[in-house]
């Protein structure tokens, strides 16, 4: 299922690293592994995630509404200021080209900063930050190894995990596809970011997620999960609940006696008119389904608590902590300060 927010953030660019060899390489991973057959893998669908988590961390919010709202304010000013006595395209056209080249310029410096974070996330993980190739079994060489595919050099000491890609091969149903799309759409709606504390970037654990652990959990790490999702189960569901409602109930009240009345021409003109009504609906669904509006400190700060990690909700209160006082999720390498010593309690 291909992840379009980013192709949409990312118009035809593409982030550069540097690898152990001092040379440029452009991150081509993602679009690599999207739609794959290796993204089925939890391993590779979690990096997929965080990575999007970190690209998107690099975007504050207000730049997108800050992008929106420039286009047809600065030409409505414009407008106002001649006076209609020029007419629209003489002035939209060049305030249009100078804004693109702002915010194309802004999206570039901040995309340059986060590409050596983005290639470190994937090699850790074993796989080329370049094209993808699972660096599994791959031999290093005075400390290096050399991607066969593409030639990247990358320091065997940054792979902090090589393991090889679990692949099905049976041919996933309709039903999975359209399970699979539904949930790239909702983690459209709700992507967000939080940083561990060695300040890596991290996808903090959704709703949903947690439920799927909870289920083949078992004893504390259970109790665990049902102290942390008690506790958020109502968190933010107030401008969710009310949002999915209101797109749900504008697609019925505006868009069905609409139809009804297209309906009577039989033609194929009618089929198009359900077009919005589906994408209301399906956006209403997908708010209600989403973490859209649970406040990420809240949900880093209850899974904390409780004893699991916040980016993946595995348990990591039973583990010894390194040299540098952090303990390093095992499931999804994130490094968290060791609490207490205290049995952990359940807020
Ligand atoms: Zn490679
Ligand atoms: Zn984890």
């Amino acid at each position: 299922v291909r992840d379009t927010s980013l192709d949409l953030l990312l118009p035809g660019r593409t982030i550069h690293t540097t690898d152990s060899a001092g040379r440029s390489v452009a991150i081509r991973v993602m679009r690599e592994l999207r739609g794959a057959p290796a993204q089925q893998d939890p391993r590779i669908e979690r990096l997929m995630e965080q990575a999007a988590s970190l690209i998107q961390s690099a975007f504050p919010r207000w730049l997108g509404i800050v992008m929106g709202l420039s286009f047809p304010a600065g030409i409505f000013t414009l407008q106002a200021l001649f006076n209609n006595s020029v007419p629209i395209w003489a002035f939209a056209a060049p305030y249009m080209l100078v804004m693109m080249s702002i915010f194309s310029f802004l999206v570039r410096r901040r995309m340059r900063t986060i590409g050596p974070a983005l290639g470190q996330l994937f090699v850790q993980e074993g796989i080329c930050a370049g094209c993808g190739y699972n660096l599994f079994g791959v031999s290093p060489h005075n400390g290096v190894v050399t991607c066969p595919e593409c030639g990247a050099a990358w320091a065997e000491n940054d792979i902090r995990r090589s393991e090889p890609i679990v692949l099905t091969s049976a041919e996933p149903l309709l039903r999975d596809q359209a399970r699979r799309g539904f949930r790239a759409y909702v983690n459209n709606l709700d992507r967000r970011s939080a940083t561990d504390d060695a300040g890596r970037v991290f996808a903090p654990v959704r709703m949903r997620m947690l439920r799927r652990v909870r289920a083949t959990a078992a004893d504390e790490h259970r109790e665990a999960l049902d102290a942390a999702i008690s506790e958020l189960r109502f968190a933010g569901c107030v401008p969710r609940v009310a949002g999915g409602l209101f797109f749900v109930a504008l697609a019925i009240t505006v868009a069905v006696p609409n139809f009804m009345v297209v309906a009577r021409l039989r033609s194929a003109f009618t089929l198009m008119t359900l077009f919005p009504m589906l994408m209301m609906l399906l956006f209403g669904l997908a708010l209600l389904a989403s973490d859209a509006f649970r406040p990420v400190k809240r949900v880093v700060k209850v899974l904390r608590q409780v004893g699991l990690c916040p980016s993946c909700a595995q348990r990591i209160d039973c583990l010894a902590p390194s040299a540098n006082a952090l303990v390093t999720c095992p499931t999804c390498l994130c490094s968290w300060k060791t609490t207490s010593a205290s049995p952990v309690q359940p807020a």
